[in-house]
């Protein structure tokens, strides 16, 4: 069985995607999130000394909403959003089956979700109903040939200093409670393919390494899947998030993938036999 596995389309589905897929046979696709466009993700990054955090110990963006102007960034979020339900489209239209999860950038109710997800509306659970060829997964799994497919998304919280000791209390539960659900979907290690959007912690794959990008040179990968992958060792871990760290690494047995930025092309092409043998792709 052949799966394409792609994230961080960030609006756009590459060019030559249809044709790639038809092309190579492609048996279903693993979209690993973050679907609307960039032109907030862009402006967040150039404006990030402005932001503050909140009394949550989230990032509050409102200072840049007043610097930008509220009309602007509501109708960059809306172009954004529209980008990300016409990928949501074109994958639907494929005649493959997809499966997904969430990015940090596609919005959801659930508690705490970070930084960019304070906007509660247009959910991407909502969104998704419509496309009946999107299979949507959220600490849950699927079964594909031999294998169990364990889907995550990114949906971990954040700690800082600023934080409450209620709100940090809250924060250590939901992280407990994302590891026993982890620990849970992964029976049979051998055999378990785990889907998420963010790399484990302190891997090369989740290292930032550009420069320009703040936090650069520091690590921001999900140390509770880290965990869990030390302790079971699924088969495969397949991510994206971060978008210059295209590539494959391993802890233990398990093999870490990145499939890097899927708007320019980036993608990994797994083949699920008895043992999955993956490949870093570039589609043009
Ligand atoms: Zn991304
Ligand atoms: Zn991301």
């Amino acid at each position: 069985m052949r799966i394409l596995a792609i994230g961080c389309f960030h609006g756009r589905i590459p060019t030559g995607f249809k044709r790639y897929v038809k092309k190579n046979k492609i048996d279903a696709i693993f979209a690993l999130g973050d679907y609307p466009g960039e032109r907030m993700r862009t402006l967040y990054f150039k404006h990030s000394g402005l932001a503050k955090r909140d009394k949550w110990g989230f990032y509050d963006w409102s200072p840049i909403d007043k610097f930008l102007g509220k009309r602007r960034v509501a109708r960059m979020e809306a172009c954004d959003r529209k980008d990300g339900v016409r990928v949501l489209q074109g994958l639907n239209g494929l005649g493959v089956p997809v499966y997904t999860t969430y990015g940090n950038h596609d919005n959801t109710e659930h508690w705490p979700y970070g930084e960019i997800g304070y906007n509660r509306r247009n959910l991407l659970e909502d969104v998704i109903k419509p496309f009946k060829n999107i299979t949507f997964l959220d600490y849950d799994t699927a079964r594909l040939g031999d294998y169990t497919l364990a889907f995550s998304g990114v949906k971990y919280p954040n700690f800082y200093k600023e934080d409450t000791k209620r709100v940090h209390a809250k924060k250590v539960d939901v992280r407990a409670e994302e590891r026993s659900n982890l620990l849970r979907m992964i029976e049979d290690p051998e055999f378990t393919v785990v889907v998420t959007h963010a790399p484990p912690y302190g891997t090369g794959l989740d290292r930032v390494n550009d420069r320009k990008k703040p936090g650069y040179g520091q690590h921001f990968g999900d140390d509770v899947l880290r965990g869990v992958v030390k302790r079971k060792q699924p088969r495969l871990v397949l991510c994206a998030h971060f978008h210059e760290n295209q590539g494959m690494t391993r802890i233990g047995k398990t093999q870490v993938v990145c499939t890097g930025y899927g708007k320019k092309g980036q993608a990994a092409l797994i083949e699920l036999g008895k043992t999955p043998k993956a490949r870093l792709v570039r589609i043009r």
